[in-house]
Parts: C-alpha cells; structure tokens; sequence
C-alpha cells in the first residue's frame, strides 16, 4: 500500500492517519476535506467558543509540529467514489488514486425545509455557522431553539448565560428524551427552566415567520413565538451523497444510516474503511449496525479502522465499547453511557436529582445496560470502567 486517502478532514479523519503512522505506514497520506480549515473540535462550538470565552486557536486538533506527514486538500469535496478503482473525484473536476480509502465524512446538520433565503435561522455544525451564530447572537434579545437535542440543549444554555431571552421548544416529552429516556429527561428539563428558559414541549414548528429576516416561529395550533434568531437543532444525517453508485454499501434508518462497517470499520469494498459520524459499525451485542454521532467513538475507532486498512481489508475487532457521551450545560457536566432503550428500569443511586447532581442506573432486568452521571464525574467513571470491561456490555 502506497498511497491513502482519507475524505474528511476533521476528528475521525485526522486521528486515522495519525494512528495509520503510529501503525508503522510510511506511504503517502492524502487528506480531502471540504471546509477551508485545518482539522478543529466541534464540541466547543456549542459551549465556550459560542459563548465567546475561547477564540478559534483553541479548537485545534493539531499539536504544533507534532503532526504525521500529510498531504492537504482542503476546500474541495469529494463528490464520487469508483470503489473497485479506489478513484476518488474531486469537486475541482480532479481524480485521487489510492490503494486504500478511509471515509470519514461526518454528518451534517439536518436545516428546516423552507428557510434557505431567511436570514436569521441558523444551524450549528461547523465553525462558520458558530462564526455566523456568534456574530447575530450579539445583536439578539430573543432566540428560539428549535429542537431538544444536545445541540439544542447546549445552545439554549450557552445563550441564557449569555443573558438572552430564550425559548426552547422540543416535539418530544422533554428535552434529550430520545437518548437519556422520558423519566430521566424530565428530571433534566427543571435545569433549563430554574436558569430561565421557556421551555414548550409536545409541540411541533409549523413555519418560521418573517420577511427576508426571521421574526418569529409559528407552532401547530398559531401560537406565534416571536425571535431575532432562530437556531434548528433537529438533528445531522451522515455525508454519504457522494458514495452513491460507488460500489459501497450504504445503510438507511437514523441509527444505522452511512456506511454499513463489519466489526472493525472494513466496508463492503475490499481496502475502503469508514469512521466516525458517517459510519454505521456492525455491534455484534446489538446484532446490527449502530450509528454513534459521539466523539468519543471516532477517537476509539480510529486506531481499530487503521489496522483493518493496513492489515488487508481483513477486520479486527475489539470488543465493542458502549456509546459515551457528554454534554456540558450550565455549569452541569452531563455523561451517559449505554443505551436507554434497552432498560425496563432507571433507579437514581446517588445525590439528589433536584440540586442537579445525581448518578442514575438503567437496568434490563438486574442488568446494568446504561447510565447517566449528572455533576458526579468520579462515581460516573467507575460506572463507565464497569460497562466498558463488562462481558457484551453486561454488569
Ligand atoms: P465531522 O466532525 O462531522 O467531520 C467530517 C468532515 O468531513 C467535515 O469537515 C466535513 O466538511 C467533511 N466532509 C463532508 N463531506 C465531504 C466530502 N464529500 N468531501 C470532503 N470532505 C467532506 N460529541 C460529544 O460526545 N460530546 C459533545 O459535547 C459534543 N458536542 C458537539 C457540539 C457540536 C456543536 C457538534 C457539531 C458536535 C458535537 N459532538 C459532541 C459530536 C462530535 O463533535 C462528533 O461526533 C465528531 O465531530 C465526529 O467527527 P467526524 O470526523 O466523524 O465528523
């Protein structure tokens, strides 16, 4: 193997060449990325940096002079892939030979249908829309968020610190319900409303209203939640469109939507692998493919997905880890790990869920399937070290 590709510059695709170096590959290394910008970390958009306490150096997820020999080719998407040919087209009108092909091509914010010519609506994926945000954020009375995800979740905080009047509206029980379950998610939504939110859960967005600019959100019913930013947090789909026709397998479905990946990020086509937002693993616990939209599974996979590349196309699996998450609000550190739909139980086990600082075990049967840490970041690792070593994520 001579030459890698690697489309998608950013946490997945940097951490793959890095270890396919610390793995002993010598060859070329060719890293494609649409945005501009050199590899940064997402996390902070929605947290510090939105919040204006980091600057842009801070998000860098390269150590001066510390980086693996690679080749840039930022600014241009791949925009087709001949997988037999391991060819790669560029947006550019260029081609990329390589003998081995890691896809890591993240996921991208899901927009509101209808909104495309309105100033005023955001999403938030890259650092241009937190650029974008940032800026009319600091003009803004009132924000309307639209969608209780963690993205939602962590941009309605950020903007209450921030001292903006800001509605949270979310079509489901709660906040975060669909991945910390109804009960706990409730439990969590007296966060948002003791800081000062106005929180309208069960409600759907009919349309967002204005002229030009956005000046308010309509809800099914006619209520009217007037706003000078609106921000979508309704979710991100896997960047796949330019693998169609390629030749590489593709899954649908939210959670096992992207790249269809075996146990060790090897996809259908023999020396192409996949990593991060925009693959879907083979979880042989689960007994399907698992999408994990977390960035601690594209730090953990990489390592897995370069060995498969560089041992032939031949998968080698470690034993699947549990999805984890964080997600920083207020001033409460939020970490889940597992899978809440598995439950039929969730106990609290410490602390006090009403002061926020609480520990909660999910249980299927007597078996710990997941767990939710709320400001107890001690006791949460040694739940965490518990379902990561148990045997098929059991306690
Ligand atoms: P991405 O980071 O999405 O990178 C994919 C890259 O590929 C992008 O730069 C994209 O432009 C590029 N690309 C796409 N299509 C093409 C193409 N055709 N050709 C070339 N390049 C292409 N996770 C947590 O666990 N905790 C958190 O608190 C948390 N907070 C977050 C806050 C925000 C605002 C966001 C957006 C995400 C957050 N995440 C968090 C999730 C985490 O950042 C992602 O899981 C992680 O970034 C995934 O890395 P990735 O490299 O797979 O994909």
């Amino acid at each position: 193997m001579r030459t890698v590709c690697v489309v998608g510059a950013s946490l997945a695709g940097l951490l793959t060449a890095r270890a396919l170096r610390n793995q002993g590959f010598a060859g070329r290394i060719v890293v494609v990325g649409e945005e501009p910008h050199r590899p940064y970390d997402r996390p902070p958009l929605s947290k510090d940096f939105l919040k204006g306490v980091i600057g842009e150096a801070d998000l860098a997820l390269e150590a001066e002079g510390e980086e693996p020999d690679i080749e840039w080719r930022l600014g241009v998407a791949a925009t087709g892939l001949d997988a037999p040919a391991r060819r790669i087209t560029l947006a550019d009108g260029t081609t990329l030979a390589a003998d081995g092909i890691v896809i890591a091509t993240g996921a991208a914010a899901r927009r509101l249908p209808g909104t495309g010519g309105l100033a005023g609506v955001h999403t938030l994926r890259t650092l241009d829309d937190a650029r974008a945000l940032r800026a009319d954020l600091e003009h803004a009375r009132r924000l309307v968020v639209i969608g209780g995800g963690f993205i939602g979740a962590e941009v309605a905080a950020t903007a209450r610190e921030l001292g903006r009047d800001v509605t949270l509206v979310e079509s489901g029980p709660a906040p975060l319900a669909g991945v910390l379950g109804a009960e706990m998610a409730r439990t969590l939504a007296g966060l948002h409303e003791g800081r000062g939110v106005r929180l309208i859960t069960g409600a759907q967005v009919t349309e967002v209203t204005g002229v030009g600019r956005a000046d308010g959100v309509r809800l099914t019913g006619g209520a009217h939640l007037p706003a000078d930013v609106v921000v979508a947090g309704i979710g991100a789909t896997p960047c796949t469109g330019w693998l169609a026709g390629s030749g590489v397998a593709l899954g649908d479905g939210v959670l096992c939507g992207g790249v269809l990946c075996d146990e060790g990020g090897g996809t259908s086509a023999p020396g192409i692998v996949a990593v991060g937002d925009c693959a879907a693993w083979y979880d042989p616990v689960l007994g399907r493919h698992h999408r994990v939209e977390h960035w601690t599974g594209a730090r953990q996979r990489a390592t897995v997905a370069a060995a498969t590349l560089l041992s032939g196309g031949t998968a080698r699996p470690e034993p699947p880890r549990p999805p984890y998450f964080w997600s920083d609000q207020y001033d409460v550190k939020l970490q889940f790990i597992g899978h809440a739909g598995d439950a039929d139980t969730v106990t609290v086990e410490e602390g006090d869920p009403a002061a926020h600082s609480f520990l909660a075990v999910y249980r299927q049967g007597e078996r710990p399937v997941a767990v939710l840490g709320v400001n107890q970041v001690r006791l949460f690792t040694r739940w965490r070290r518990h379902l990561e070593t148990a045997p098929a994520h059991t306690g």
